[in-house]
């Protein structure tokens, strides 16, 4: 097999390596020891063993969607292990379970999955990988009526520092399972599959409204204000966006300066019709909220779903008050309007630690901000920085795209938990996270 798994790893050498280096975070420059593509959880294994025979690290990638930590860090003594060709998508429809591959993304779990009446918590982009999603924590259009995507995890299956396949769930390496769910599956080992516990959702009322962007000071403080208090059934996120001129786009938003309030409701038409009422009453230029199919909302948010220059800075507020609201607007909106200015509705179901969850199995903020384009140094940044009255201490690491203490991302008494987990399992830091828990 080390023969046959010679011509899938690329090193400096060879004249794949540059493109095999090369993830959806384009801005990422990744100079690692080696990329492998392994074909099957057994080669993927050998791999973690040749890599650490030579006494090199591991680090896993899927799409890449969160590989922006690892820019400019020395990768020399690290082999990436790319999950792209173990991508298998496998449904129990009567238990309502998927099975995916360590390459699996949400796109065609989604469309698969929708067939049969059931829905995922997946996230906004139908590119991004489930295993990155779903084990840093994973927020969706169905979040704040059903809580974070690491609590409908049933099982992952990973390979460990010592090149074994181990399977965690509720029956077996509890400590692990604990971990896994919400603690970046790369600081454990490299996984290879995973089981999640499918809703059955059939349709939603979903869809957008939408205002010119010189219309932002007249619907932010009203959905802000309506976002804190709305029913758990409703989940939104408000947006001021300068649209690019690409045909993918519809013509509506091409090319165009917006806001945008997009979600979904798990609700009756009624119930829906209500609860948007608030927002409708802004008279927004186009408003496609309509009954869907669940399938559909892989897309709704309209992600690019080919690899991108851009990226994001975020925070979690608290809330966001009246001058809070007027900071945001005065920061965010000027001539050199940042691509994306977003604030995602949390609360609801988030707020609720579930039962038998994982290490993070609940979010107590009520705002994800999320400052984003092409220049995240300044204007992203300044962005972030502004609504520092309103934040809280702690990162979401899934949206964490620049090197921070990962701590940041847990409750104090979780992270020391995480840290003696780690130190067991991988005492001599083979695996390597983009929010790696240091080991000492
Ligand atoms: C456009 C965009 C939209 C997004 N929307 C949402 C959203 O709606 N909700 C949300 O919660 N997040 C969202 N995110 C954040 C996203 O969930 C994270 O970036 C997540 O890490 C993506 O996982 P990935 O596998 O695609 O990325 P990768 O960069 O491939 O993986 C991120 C990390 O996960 C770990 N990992 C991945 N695969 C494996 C494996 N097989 N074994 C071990 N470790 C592994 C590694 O530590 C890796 O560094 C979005 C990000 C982007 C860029």
């Amino acid at each position: 097999m080390r023969d046959v798994l010679e011509r899938y790893i690329y090193r400096p050498v060879d004249l794949e390596y540059e493109v095999a280096c090369k993830t959806w975070a384009l801005t990422a420059d990744l100079k690692p020891a080696a990329v492998a593509f392994p074909r099957s959880a057994a080669e993927a294994a050998v791999v973690v063993r040749l890599a650490t025979s030579e006494g090199l690290r591991v680090a896993p990638i899927g799409t890449g969607h969160n590989a922006y930590p690892f820019d400019g860090q020395d990768l020399s003594d690290t082999v990436i292990v790319r999950t792209d060709h173990l991508n298998s998508y496998q449904l129990d429809p009567e238990a309502g379970i998927a099975r995916v591959g360590a390459g699996a993304i949400w796109g065609p779990l989604v469309d698969m999955i929708g067939e049969h009446g059931l829905a995922a918590l997946h996230g906004s982009a139908p590119g991004t990988g489930i295993i990155g999603h779903t084990l840093g924590g994973g927020i969706g259009w169905y979040s704040r009526a059903l809580g974070l995507a690491a609590n409908s995890v049933r099982a992952v299956e990973l390979i460990t520092p010592d090149g074994s396949l181990v399977r965690a769930d509720e029956d077996h390496e509890d400590e692990l399972f604990w971990a896994l769910r919400g603690g970046g599956a790369g600081n454990f080992g490299l996984v290879t599959a995973i089981e999640l516990q499918l809703q059955p959702i059939r349709s939603a009322y979903a869809g957008m409204l939408v205002w010119d962007l010189r219309d932002a000071e007249r619907v932010l403080p009203v959905w802000a204000n309506w976002a804190e208090d709305a029913p758990d059934l409703v989940t939104t996120a408000y947006r001021q966006v300068q649209y690019p001129l690409i045909p993918q786009l519809p013509e509506q938003l091409r090319g165009r300066r917006l806001v945008i309030v997009d979600g979904a409701v798990l609700g009756s038409d009624e119930e829906a019709t209500r609860m948007l009422m608030l927002l409708r009453a802004l008279k927004p230029k186009w408003d496609t909220f309509a009954r869907v199919p669940a399938r559909s909302l892989a897309r709704l948010h309209l992600e690019s779903e080919e690899p991108s220059f851009g990226g994001v800075r975020s925070a979690l507020l608290w809330d966001l008050p009246p001058e809070g609201v007027e900071r945001l607007l005065d920061v965010s909106i000027d001539d050199s309007l940042v691509l994306t200015t977003e604030l995602r509705q949390l609360g609801g179901a988030l707020r609720r630690p579930a039962p038998s969850g994982g290490v993070l199995n609940r979010i107590d903020e009520q705002f994800l901000l999320l400052a984003g384009g092409v220049n995240v140094g300044g204007q992203a940044h300044r962005t972030i920085e502004a609504m520092r009255p309103w934040s809280s201490d702690r990162n979401y690491l899934n949206f964490t795209q620049q090197l921070v203490d990962p701590a940041t991302g847990f409750d104090p008494g979780a992270w020391q938990s995480l840290r003696r987990i780690r130190r067991k399992k991988d005492p001599f830091a083979v695996f390597r996270a983009n929010h790696e828990i240091p080991v000492i």
